[in-house]
C-alpha cells in the first residue's frame, strides 16, 4: 500500500508523529522546498529551534546523523537519512509580509506561515508561536567573508528525500513552500510518509 500523501503546490498540513515512528519528506519535481517545524504534544510551549540547534552543532548545514533540538535542548527529530544534503535552517516561513517586503506584491499569498498558522490552528497553537522552520530542500549559501545570504535553487531532484525519526511525541506542521525564489522560479507539491517505529 502506497501511504504517500500530497500536500499541494502553495499549501500546508499538520499531523501528529509519536515517538519512534519516521517522517519521510519527498520532493517528487525537483527543486521544491518544505518548511517543517515540530512542537511537543504534550506541551506545546516546546518547539524546534534553529537557534539551539545550530549552536550545538556548530554548523549551520545539518544532514544524515543530526539532531533537531527543542527550545528546552530536548532533542526532538533526528535525521536518518539524506540524499540532498543541503538544507535551510536560518529563515522563516515565507509569508504575505515575505511577498510585500521582498516580492513588492500587491496582494500578498500568506505563504508558508499562513499555512502553518491555519494548519496548526486545530492543536491550538497561534500563528505568533511559528518559529524558525526547517526548511527542507531549500539552498542558502552564506558568504564567507561578509555573510550575505543569497536563495538559490535547491539541489533536490526528482524523488530525493530527507527522513526524520521523532525521539519524542509531536505536533509536525509541514508545506509546499509559497515563495517563487525558494522554488527556482515555480510552485511544486511535496510529498511525504510516515513509518512506523523501526
Ligand atoms: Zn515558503
Amino acid at each position: 500500500m502506497d501511504k504517500t500523501i500530497e500536500i499541494p503546490p502553495r499549501s500546508g498540513t499538520a499531523f501528529t508523529l509519536s515517538r519512534g515512528e519516521r517522517l519521510t519528506v519527498i520532493d517528487p519535481r525537483g527543486e521544491q522546498v518544505a518548511d517543517l517545524v515540530a512542537y511537543n504534544r504534550n506541551d506545546t510551549d516546546e518547539v524546534i529551534s534553529s537557534g539551539r540547534t545550530l549552536d550545538y552543532a556548530s554548523r549551520i548545514y545539518l544532514t544524515t546523523g543530526d539532531p533537531l533540538y527543542s527550545n528546552r535542548s530536548n532533542v526532538m527529530l533526528r535525521i536518518i537519512e539524506d540524499t540532498v544534503g543541503r538544507h535551510d535552517f536560518l529563515l522563516t516561513p515565507c509569508s504575505s509580509d515575505t511577498f510585500r517586503i521582498i516580492y513588492g506584491d500587491v496582494n500578498p499569498h500568506r505563504g508558508c506561515f499562513g499555512n502553518l498558522a491555519a494548519a496548526l490552528e486545530p492543536f491550538g497553537i497561534a500563528p505568533d508561536r511559528i518559529p524558525v522552520a526547517f526548511n527542507c530542500f531549500m539552498n542558502v549559501p552564506v558568504d564567507s567573508k561578509t555573510g550575505a545570504i543569497t536563495v538559490e535553487p535547491p539541489l533536490s531532484r526528482a524523488g530525493d528525500r530527507i527522513v526524520f525519526v521523532a525521539e519524542t511525541d509531536l505536533i509536525i506542521g509541514l508545506t509546499a513552500c509559497s515563495a517563487l525564489q525558494s522554488n527556482n522560479g515555480s510552485f511544486k507539491p511535496i510529498h511525504y510518509r510516515i513509518d512506523p517505529v523501526a
